[in-house]
């Protein structure tokens, strides 16, 4: 099984630590990277090549990293647009192409066609498409992500994304699906599709996209795509058949696929396996929640169903106590202390305690700001990732101005931190610590509005 990345990593100096132990973690042959703002003298991760767009960009807009002993022939293509393509033999030969398209730009249907056109296939194109739209996840559709919704179409190309954000605004908070994988037909079924859940110092999330050669939850999500493109055309809101009718072919060349395996695929990620459900077969607006669209439609949601369909199986199941799935089902718990790394791992060592029923009652406003507090994830700390500027720093006590640093260690701060509270690790502080000290101590320090 191969494994490919692909990673808006916001500048590869920045990040070239965080890059070589995903290299490590995900053994990848190959790596699409955009954003790499590539200074003087930068090289790539040892072992691997960096391969540049020809002829134009250098700054590594769209780069590919290629471990070295991989068999690959670069692509001369002729585009305008930041692209870097190579056609590399893993276990099976496909082109493996890294795309930026910076926001502001403007991008024609044309030129993603023509560089489409060029492509050997199969082929993958990876990349930070700054692009719009429910039909991968995002919350809102812009004129890009239309754009590149019919190109796509018209090009017989499917998107692989799982519907999960990639792309964290850390000023407001928010998130969207800008980072697509883009696959030809044949590769398209055996690929999966899955971001990392740590944002390794960008603001992306890097994606892993896994090879193999028979992925059939992947098969069946292409096979009831496909069907839905179907109720897309019936379902037209001025010339399309009635409800009736829609929710009938619904039933029958969507929802009866996803019954079949359903106790399986419902152990995926959540946005893999709750599809858009009887969404085209109403009319509603992309942004009506689907809770609202399953009542309206007089369907029971698919979350539902597989609850329905998986307690049947586990009754069963429970019978079985010889069947591989019965110890994990009936015996082995779920495994967060494997994320020791993860910095909420601190705060929140044992699973099913809820530290959020502390403070509650305080407003909406203390409540919000123990949260981000408690992941460690601030305006005053993360910043720096939307206005590209370094990650602050603790000149005093020569550290990474991190949310901890702020509460625990930072030596300037001490003789105010005393008047609050006097525990020395996040896990005390957010079982011992009234709230409202906590938030008083920031007040104090003057960093309150920036939680
Ligand atoms: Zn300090």
């Amino acid at each position: 099984m191969d494994t490919v990345v692909q990673w808006n990593i916001r500048g590869l100096r920045s990040n070239f630590e965080e890059l070589k132990l995903l290299l490590n973690r995900s053994q990848s042959a190959v790596v699409a990277l955009q954003e790499c703002r590539l200074g003087e003298g930068q090289v790539p991760p040892r072992g691997y090549t960096l391969l540049l767009p020809q002829g134009g960009s250098t700054g590594g807009e769209a780069a590919l990293l290629i471990r070295n002993g991989t068999r690959f022939s670069e692509i001369d293509l002729k585009t305008g647009l930041h692209a870097a393509a190579a056609t590399i033999s893993l276990e099976k030969t496909l082109t493996v192409c890294s795309l930026y398209l910076p926001p502001s730009s403007p991008v024609s249907k044309l030129s993603l066609a023509e560089l489409f056109e060029q492509l050997p296939k199969p082929f993958l194109v990876l990349g930070d498409f700054n692009a719009h739209s429910p039909a991968w996840g995002d919350s809102r559709r812009d004129g890009r992500g239309r754009m590149l919704e019919e190109v796509t179409a018209e090009n017989d190309l499917i998107i692989l994304n799982s519907g999960e954000q990639t792309f964290v605004h850390s000023a407001y908070h928010s998130t969207s699906a800008i980072d697509l994988a883009v696959a030809s037909p044949s590769i398209a079924a055996e690929c999966s599709w899955a971001a990392h859940s740590d944002l390794c110092g960008s603001d992306h999330f890097p994606i892993f996209l896994t090879l193999s050669s028979n992925f059939s939850s992947n098969y069946l999500k292409k096979k009831c795509l496909k069907a839905l493109n179907l109720l897309r055309v019936v379902g037209h809101t001025d010339r399309g058949a009635d409800r009736a009718t829609l929710l009938k072919l619904y039933r029958t060349l969507v929802r009866s696929k996803l019954d079949y395996g359903s106790v399986i695929y419902g152990s995926a990620k959540k946005t893999r396996s709750e599809g858009p459900g009887p969404y085209t077969s109403s009319g509603p607006r992309e942004t009506t929640p689907i809770k609202s669209l399953y009542a309206e439609a007089g369907e029971p949601s698919l979350e539902h169903r597989r609850m329905k369909l998986a307690f049947n199986y586990v009754l069963k199941l429970k019978s079985l106590p010889r069947n591989p799935c019965h110890e994990v089902v009936f015996e082995a718990p779920l495994d967060w202390d494997a994320e020791e790394a993860n910095k909420f791992h601190e705060v929140l060592p044992n699973l099913g305690e809820d530290l959020h029923r502390r403070g509650e009652g305080a407003g909406r406003k203390l409540e919000t700001a123990m949260f981000r507090l408690r992941v460690g994830h601030t305006w005053l700390t993360q910043s720096y990732l939307l206005k590209n500027e370094d990650q602050p720093f603790c000149y005093a006590c020569d550290s990474l101005y991190t949310v901890r640093h702020i509460l625990i260690e930072c030596l300037d701060f001490q003789d105010t931190r005393k008047k609050y509270f006097s525990v020395t690790d996040l896990y005390r502080l957010f079982r011992e610590v009234n709230p409202s000290r906590i938030v008083g101590y920031l007040k104090d320090l003057g960093v309150d509005g920036n939680i």
